[in-house]
């Protein structure tokens, strides 16, 4: 079933409680990169425009439950003193990104307190008509990521009570059955998708359910064991499958090949032959490297070497796919009418192995312009479009990692089903 979006909902005259996904990285409470905040604009503006009562947003900022305790361990380690407010303040507080969202939309953003997402009902109806207000990091209450559902219902119906109107707009934390996140929506009558949640899932989940093929996959990054899932997925569906990075290593010592010092999950080395039995079975076209870029060392100084054959010697630790490999991945994507990417295929933070990866964002970046549905999901490989300058030039860039990978491993996600018709 479709999911609905706000645009399906009359909003005037209503009170809006919006789920965000505003975990910006912070310094010093100041925000690092906005890309999140700059995501959520046009549902915010939209909504604004439909002439509400008043829109409420919320949503975590790290954890800072989990990050205190760990920041304080290492303090404790290190014999250094702990201050739990001034560590939470640089981080976790959300009232600057509050301040700095205002600034974005040139409106002021009313914060709702440190003080909690508690008993706001109150303040959120004494503010005038139109007004944008923002609740505190929802993740300072435990009830938030809590296991057992009924300790998530209590903070989720409190939230309930600030919105007569449920709008999902974070497509980061689609794939967390929390309290602001999904269980809210039993305690609200109408729960809608905003329009970056609607883009996500409109470009990815089709991937999985029902792509315009042939469908070419590119997955790369550093482990089987993390990948598994989107494998046998993809596999359903593609008609090539390129595997690169460190994980590729374990296909081809699994066929049998020598590795030399490249990365290795030995405990993966069956599963790796099961995949490729499977992509053998449904006609799959599997892409492993046929050379590549490596080093006597894992350090962005090493001194890079063209191993031009498939098969490593005992010193060398691959870190790229040669210019062999690269043209291979031309050829499998110049027939692709959908291509999704998610994982880098060497160790692209480091310049002198980052040309494998360069290539496949200048190839996805070409398939666009030729009219072709490119996906690029999952952190590192988004961070590799944002560092080649090429974002730009991929039909969608997807801004949730986990989310994006479990959406294409076909899972369903509670934070999306909330918002079925
Ligand atoms: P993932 O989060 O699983 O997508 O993995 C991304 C990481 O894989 C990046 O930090 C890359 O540096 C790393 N990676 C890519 N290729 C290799 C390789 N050949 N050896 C080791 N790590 C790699």
């Amino acid at each position: 079933m479709a999911i609905k979006t706000v645009k399906s909902v009359d909003l005037k005259g209503k009170r809006i409680i919006m789920r965000v996904d505003f975990n910006v990285p912070m310094k010093d409470g100041a925000v690092q990169d906005d890309t999140r905040i700059t995501a959520a604009l046009p549902t915010i503006r939209y909504i604004l425009d439909q002439g509400v009562l008043s829109l409420t947003l919320m949503s975590h900022l790290g954890d800072p439950k989990k990050d205190a305790e760990k920041a304080k361990e290492k303090a404790e380690k290190n014999a250094q003193p702990f201050d739990y407010e001034k560590y939470i303040a640089g981080k976790h507080r959300i009232r600057p990104v509050a301040e700095y969202l205002g600034k974005k939309l040139g409106k002021p953003v009313i914060f709702a307190g440190e003080d909690g997402c508690y008993g706001k009902k109150a303040f959120i109806e004494s503010q005038p008509a139109g007004s944008i207000i923002m609740l505190e990091n929802t993740r300072f209450h435990k009830e938030e990521t809590a296991k057992e559902a009924s300790e998530r219902d209590k903070l989720a119906k409190e939230l309930a009570t600030y919105g007569d109107i449920f709008v999902n707009d974070a497509f980061g934390t689609a794939h967390r059955d929390h309290a602001s996140t999904a269980s809210i929506a039993k305690f609200v009558a109408v729960s809608v998708a905003g329009f970056l949640m609607e883009k996500e899932v409109n470009y990815l989940e089709p991937i999985v359910t029902n792509p315009v093929k042939p469908l070419v996959a590119i997955i790369g990054g550093a482990k089987v064991s993390s990948k598994i899932a989107v494998l046998e997925s993809l596999i359903k569906n593609a008609s090539a499958l390129i595997i690169g990075g460190g994980m590729a290593y374990t296909f081809l010592k699994a066929q049998g090949h020598s590795i030399g010092k490249s990365l290795v999950e030995e405990d993966q080395l069956d599963t790796a032959k099961k995949i490729l039995a499977a992509a053998q079975a449904a006609k799959v076209h599997i892409i492993l490297p046929i050379d590549h870029i490596g080093a006597e060392k894992f350090e962005a100084s090493a001194t890079p070497v063209l191993i031009d054959s498939i098969d490593l010697p005992d010193n060398i630790i691959g870190l790229d796919v040669g210019i062999k490999t690269a043209n291979e991945y031309a050829k499998a994507l110049a027939d692709a009418k959908t291509i999704v990417w998610n994982g880098p295929v060497g160790v692209f933070e480091f310049d002198a192995f980052s040309k494998g990866t360069e290539k496949v964002a200048a190839l996805v970046a070409e398939c666009t312009s030729r009219g072709i549905i490119t996906v690029v999901g999952g952190g590192d490989s988004v961070a590799a479009v944002n560092k080649f300058n090429l974002a730009s030039h991929i039909s969608h860039v997807s801004t949730g990692g986990g989310a994006s990978l479990e959406l294409l491993e076909g899972k369903k996600l509670p934070g999306i089903e909330v918002c079925r018709g």
